[in-house]
């Protein structure tokens, strides 16, 4: 039996081709193709300016530094979210404040508002399995916005894109991601000055004057492969889409909830996510027995790896959903199977 995968890179010889000169022309630092990578995703996010980094985490942990963020300073993150989030906070000693999601998965603005403090400096949202937070509601805090676009590149938002909307804007590379360089991330902004400061930390060598940096760069084989993937970003996204149209109308007379965006938001179904699922341990098993890798689409929420309560909807959502395999390279044959087996365990 083939075992269909929950998540998988797509890659072919475009990237290789793309690498390999890369790696020939003896200049494979951060350089041109790193550059050239950066104003291609400014262009398609529509933001002026973009800094290439080593991963989603350092470039969220650059957002929080330029940001002026310290230790004891307060960040709002979501619970629901994977633990690189919190890493990442943790990692400049500042204050984690969770808050919990709303119905539809991402962070609560109602919630977010409650635990407001003297102290909060920035709110982190992800937007999660490719549907955009709700950012009209959490912008009129006043508070300013880290958008983690990492599971979410190119879907619509309230009248912008997601990723228009906060001070700045990170996404991944990670193998799985929606684009991926092995590991990459990038931070994209409409303010220069932002970049301007992730730039001095990250390229730090050979300055004039010290003044403290680290090495978060991206090497240019590494951007030429995002490059090829940039490419791909209209096509991978309408297979997204075109896979997510067979699942929902072949699980629409269930009773669970289906991934369906609100009204004023759009989705590229980076995830496929059902909820209002019963049992998902048991039905995670039975889809395994007939070779479909299901998975919890957060692995846990973060107030459970902390010991804390009073995240209602989170841990509802934790509870009863479940991801199934989506992605451009998967076979129409491979989704027939997804779609017939979902439709007989779900
Ligand atoms: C993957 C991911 C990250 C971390 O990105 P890395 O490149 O793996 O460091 C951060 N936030 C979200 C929502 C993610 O999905």
């Amino acid at each position: 039996m083939k075992i269909i995968t929950h998540s998988k890179p797509c890659v072919g010889t475009a990237e290789i081709h793309r690498i390999r000169k890369v790696i020939s022309s003896g200049r494979i630092s951060s350089g041109k193709e790193a550059a050239a990578f950066e104003s291609e995703m400014a262009e398609f996010m529509g933001l002026k300016t973009a800094t290439a980094v080593s991963s989603g985490t350092a470039g969220l942990c650059l957002a929080m530094q330029v940001l002026g963020i310290k230790e004891n300073d307060e960040v709002i993150i979501p619970s629901l979210v994977c633990t690189a989030v919190l890493n990442a906070v943790l990692f400049l000693r500042a204050k984690p404040v969770l808050a919990d999601s709303a119905e539809e998965c991402n962070i609560s603005a109602i919630d977010v508002r409650k635990r407001i403090t003297k102290r909060t400096k920035a709110i982190i949202v992800p937007h999660l399995f490719g549907q955009p937070a709700d950012m009209k509601s959490l912008c009129a805090l006043g508070i300013p916005i880290i958008e983690d676009c990492a599971q979410t590149i190119g879907a619509e938002c309230q009248g912008k894109m997601a990723g228009q909307w906060g001070e700045m804007s990170v996404c991944s590379f990670y193998a799985t991601k929606i684009l991926t360089t092995g590991e990459g991330g990038m931070v994209l902004s409409n303010n220069k000055k932002y970049n301007e400061k992730i730039r001095s930390i990250i390229d730090y060598d050979e300055k004039i004057r010290f003044s403290a940096g680290f090495n978060f760069k991206m090497t240019d084989f590494q951007a030429a492969m995002g490059r090829s993937q940039l490419k791909k970003l209209p096509n991978f996204i309408s297979r997204r889409r075109y896979i997510a149209k067979r699942y929902n109308d072949a699980l629409a007379e269930k009773s669970i909830l289906l991934p369906l965006p609100p009204e004023d938001r759009g989705h590229i179904y980076f995830r496929y996510v059902v909820s209002n699922v019963k049992n998902t341990a048991k039905k995670m098993e039975a889809f395994q027995k007939l070779g479909i890798s299901v998975r919890k689409p957060v692995f846990k929420p973060l107030h459970m790896y902390l010991g804390m309560e009073g995240f209602p909807q989170a841990g509802k959502i934790w509870e009863t959903s479940l991801s199934l395999p989506i992605y451009p390279s998967l076979s129409d044959n491979d989704v027939e199977r997804v779609k017939n087996t979902a439709l007989k365990i779900l």
